[in-house]
């Protein structure tokens, strides 16, 4: 018998058994599985593996944080909000001007330069974009 079996019966007998996942006390509905577990299992193909929240992840995001896989997650952040600002307010071309200007000689980008040159694309669009909402 294994622990599982051992700690999923629950002393009420047949019709009380719980989840056979650690922790969780809800009754097993099918496969030994409560019913939240039970559709994890078969969403995820681990009653415990959570998706994560939100839109599925932008595949150029994902290819990015690999190119840059040195950097911490902050850097990478600050790296992708300045590159995503100047690629979606500005444009590649602008994009590309501002990663010139921003690589220092051996390669490396300037991160703190890209996150304030983005930031200040952002404050432009928003001033430009001022009186749209109330022309609308
Ligand atoms: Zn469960």
């Amino acid at each position: 018998m294994s622990a599982v079996e051992v700690t999923g019966l629950a002393p009420g007998g047949a019709g009380s058994v719980t989840c056979a996942v650690d922790g969780c006390d809800r009754p097993a509905k099918a496969k030994a599985l409560c019913e939240m577990h039970y559709r994890r299992q078969r969403r995820t193909g681990s009653p415990t593996g959570k998706r994560r929240p939100g839109p599925k992840p932008d595949p150029f995001r994902v290819f990015m944080r690999q190119t840059f896989g040195e950097y911490s997650d902050r850097t990478f952040d600050r790296l992708w909000f300045g590159w995503r600002m100047l690629r979606d307010l500005r444009g590649p071309d602008d994009l590309e001007q501002a990663l010139a200007a921003t690589t220092r000689p051996n390669g490396s980008i300037n991160v703190n330069w890209l996150e304030r040159v983005g930031m200040g694309a952002l404050v432009q669009y928003l001033i430009e974009h001022e009186d749209d909402e109330v022309a609308s």
